[in-house]
């Protein structure tokens, strides 16, 4: 597998500010963002800023980054949604499930009695997301 990165994927359109996204927090190396298809409320997205496809291309530095912001916004996302546990996910090329190719990990916040929405199920309200947003941001500081 050596497909090549696209610089046009969504996440790098969303990085250059050529579409919008409900941001939580940013430094040099990663940023953070709602996703929009939340699979569980404040479902959250960190990805580098370096372009790479996923982990099976990512220079270590990156992925250190991330894995160092993903840590952050996951105990943020405890307090901020008041969650007994937090699911961490990611995927590596078509086969395993990924859609977008530019390196992510999912935050999940998890409930026991609450059950996963589909993956990539259904768009969430912008004014729900940005509420999210605003709360994990708050979470973090
Ligand atoms: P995957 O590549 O399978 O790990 O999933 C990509 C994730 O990106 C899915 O959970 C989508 O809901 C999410 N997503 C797709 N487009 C956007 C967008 N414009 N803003 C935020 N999240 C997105």
């Amino acid at each position: 597998m050596d497909a090549a990165y696209d610089n046009d994927n969504i996440f790098a359109r969303i990085l250059r500010g050529e579409l919008p996204a409900h941001k939580v927090y940013e430094d040099d190396a990663t940023l953070v963002f709602m996703d929009v298809m939340p699979r569980a409320d404040g479902h959250a997205l960190v990805i580098p800023k370096n372009p790479s496809r996923n982990v099976l291309d990512i220079e270590p530095r990156d992925l250190n980054a991330v894995l160092a912001t993903t840590q952050k916004i996951a105990r943020a996302a405890l307090k901020a949604f008041d969650a007994e546990g937090i699911l961490i996910q990611q995927y590596n090329e078509a086969a395993s499930g990924q859609t977008v190719f530019h390196t992510h990990f999912h935050v999940i916040p998890r409930w026991a009695d609450t059950a996963l929405r589909p993956h990539g199920g259904e768009m969430a309200d912008p004014e729900v997301l940005k509420a999210q947003a605003d709360k994990l941001r708050a979470a973090l500081a």
